[in-house]
């Protein structure tokens, strides 16, 4: 466990003696769970004997004041309309979104105007899902603190890879609410990830099958892991399937097969609720046992493995398609997959297991307790952005822009200013010499339209490309930025597969101070840079002009006549001159005049070309 600073006298936690403690939340639809990181090493932080598991329901009792967890899962069925699960499916939704929703909830979600986002009505109260999630993370908070008696301010909360930006936003919204700083919002099938110790390495690139199957819904991701950085490449699903399903088969079963009679069930609420419990310790026991035997208001009921197993095929199959679709819309083959991590409680069904790793034809990851994986996840994530796995200063988003020289001095942005960290870009640049062997890299830090005027951070040289014309080699310049804010750069020609990288540890070390300046100088200098980069871009607009127009001469000057041949020698002399100068408008003109004078005289040579080629 952390050590925590008592100042004796006062009798109270020396605060400012505390290492930052950030926790990792696995804020889910049916439970979440918090974790953090001692030592580098994550657990789930737990009462003795209890699972951590924090049941996603909030209870209002008649005065409004909120119960959340175990004790409003008792609420479930007596008090339905006061009771609320679920929250995490209304996230980011309007009315209009949750049409086929509704049909499945018990309480009440208000019809405001179609686009306008969801309230859920309790009593004479409505509540946005950003509020019932506060409350959720509200209590997880609380309970942290009073187990690990120390406040916590900062928390990584895991969201679905499939969740989109207003979804995210309404999750950090929640945490804020709550009175939590969210420093990132992790994608759940990442968190599996890195609970697995994936990402570590810098060179490992990994393609990653993510299979989630939880209580009330399915999901799996494709992720390819590069440099550190995870990338979502698919996913796929169905947010109407999971373990609750199985028990609703097992009681299907159950009635088909005994005394029990489907008016009963559907009439006697109790009853109904005493055959889910049932169901589920059934499901759970088959995990390992071969029967199940129990009695129920004096009904015997029994169901054996062989059973269930038929009775959820289908189901799984379905899960099995979803693996095949997301595959496909990834475009990588099953024998491209590296690693296949089980994720939720329902992954411990040996029938889902086996169906998996049948599908990939490999083993899965199941070693890490499938309803903890993602919350260790988070609290990893959380230790790396506290600085205690590498010690390096970690930013959510990039300070200053990352980019390039390009000709005659200017600053090419790959990666702009407040970017989010991780972030990969990347761009497409060729050669300006014919048979140029060689490209030099210079990587720069700053938003200043010249590279001069920013901090440059290194170079490097791409050699061995292959004798081509200008203009034909495809170098593809990408710049990864992986979680610790450390930036690789990789430069690759593509038609010769030539390649070479340089990695920048210090781009962060800079000042809060020095990047105020630099910021500052962008703005004031905002006018000049840009008609420096006016004048700099039209010149090398006029060079290549230049070079066309005399290859053009030297080719056609025995066709073309005295004057036209004057012509094109005046407008070279005159572009030159012009280049030299600080006016990039009488360069435009100058360069216009030449396209409409030359255009005709260019389409007779093609013409001439064309005919000799013929003949
Ligand atoms: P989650 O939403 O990830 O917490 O998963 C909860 C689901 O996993 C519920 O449907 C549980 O009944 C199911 N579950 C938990 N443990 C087991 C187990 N040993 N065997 C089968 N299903 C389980």
């Amino acid at each position: 466990m952390a050590k925590i600073p008592i100042l004796i006298k006062e009798g109270k936690i020396d605060e400012s003696a505390l290492e930052e403690l950030i926790i990792g939340i696995d804020l889910g639809t049916t439970n979440s769970l918090v974790a953090i990181a001692t030592d580098n090493v994550p657990a789930v932080i737990k009462a003795d004997g209890k699972s951590g598991l924090v049941p996603s329901i909030i209870y209002f009792d008649l005065e409004n004041e909120i119960k959340v967890g175990d004790e409003a899962k008792e609420q479930l069925l007596l008090k339905p309309d006061r009771t609320i699960y679920s929250a995490k499916r209304l996230m980011g939704k309007s009315y209009n979104d949750l049409n086929e929703m509704k049909q499945h909830l018990a309480y009440e979600i208000i019809e405001t105007s179609e686009e306008e986002l969801v309230k859920v009505r309790v009593g004479e109260k409505f509540y946005t899902p950003i509020e019932l999630s506060s409350n959720i993370l509200s209590a997880l908070k609380s309970k942290v603190e009073n187990l690990l008696k120390r406040p916590v301010k900062k928390a990584v909360i895991t969201v679905p890879a499939y969740f989109n930006d207003s979804q995210r936003q309404a999750t950090r919204d929640a945490g804020k609410l709550a009175g939590l700083e969210v420093l990132r919002i992790v994608n759940e099938p990442t968190a599996a990830s890195l609970a697995y110790g994936l990402g570590k390495e810098d060179e490992e690139d990994k393609m990653i099958a993510v299979y989630d199957l939880g209580g009330g819904t399915f999901d799996v991701s494709i992720l390819n892991l590069q440099s550190g950085i995870f990338e979502v490449l698919s996913t796929n699903g169905d947010t109407f399937l999971g373990g609750d399903d199985f028990d609703q088969a097992i009681i299907k079963y159950w009635t088909e097969n005994s005394s029990l009679t489907f008016e009963q069930v559907k009439k006697d609420k109790t009853l109904t609720q005493k055959l889910r419990i049932e169901a589920e310790k059934a499901k759970v026991s088959l995990s390992n046992e071969n029967v199940y035997n129990t009695e129920v208001d004096g009904i015997s009921l029994s169901i054996t493995k062989d059973q269930f197993e038929k009775l959820i095929k289908e189901l799984v199959d379905k899960t099995i398609e979803s693996c095949e679709s997301a595959l496909k819309d990834a475009d990588v083959s099953k024998d491209q997959i590296d690693e296949i991590i089980m994720v939720g409680g329902s992954t411990r069904v040996p029938l889902v297991k086996q169906s998996v790793s049948a599908f990939f034809g490999k083993e899965v990851n199941d070693k890490i307790d499938p309803d903890q994986v993602v919350a260790l996840g988070a609290a990893i994530q959380a230790d790396i952005l506290a600085g205690n796995q590498k010690g390096i200063l970690l930013l959510d988003i990039t300070p200053l822009s990352l980019g390039i020289e390009t000709v005659g001095g200017l600053m090419d942005t790959i990666i702009p200013r407040n970017s989010k960290v991780p972030s990969k870009q990347t761009r497409q640049y060729t050669t300006s010499i014919d048979g140029q062997a060689n490209l030099k890299i210079t990587v720069y830090q700053g938003e200043r339209d010249l590279v001069q005027h920013n901090r440059k951070l290194g170079e490097f040289i791409l050699s061995g490309i292959p004798p081509m014309p200008a203009g034909l080699p495809k170098v593809d310049i990408s710049f990864i930025i992986d979680a610790d804010g450390v930036l690789l750069v990789k430069a690759k020609e593509l038609r010769s597969d030539t390649k070479t990288s340089l990695k920048i540890k210090s781009q962060y070390g800079i000042s809060e101070e020095e990047m105020a300046i630099m910021l500052m100088d962008s703005i004031k200098n905002a006018k000049s840079d840009m008609e420096a980069r006016g004048l700099l871009e039209a010149r090398n607009e006029g060079n290549s002009m230049l070079k066309s127009l005399e290859k053009f001469h030297r080719d056609n000057k025995d066709y073309l006549n005295e004057d036209q041949n004057l012509m094109i020698t005046n407008f070279i002399d005159d572009l030159n001159g012009l280049i030299k100068g600080e006016d990039k408008n009488l360069i435009h003109g100058k360069i216009k005049e030449i396209n409409t004078f030359t255009e005709p005289l260019a389409n007779e040579a093609l013409t001439r070309i064309v005919k000799n080629e013929i003949s």
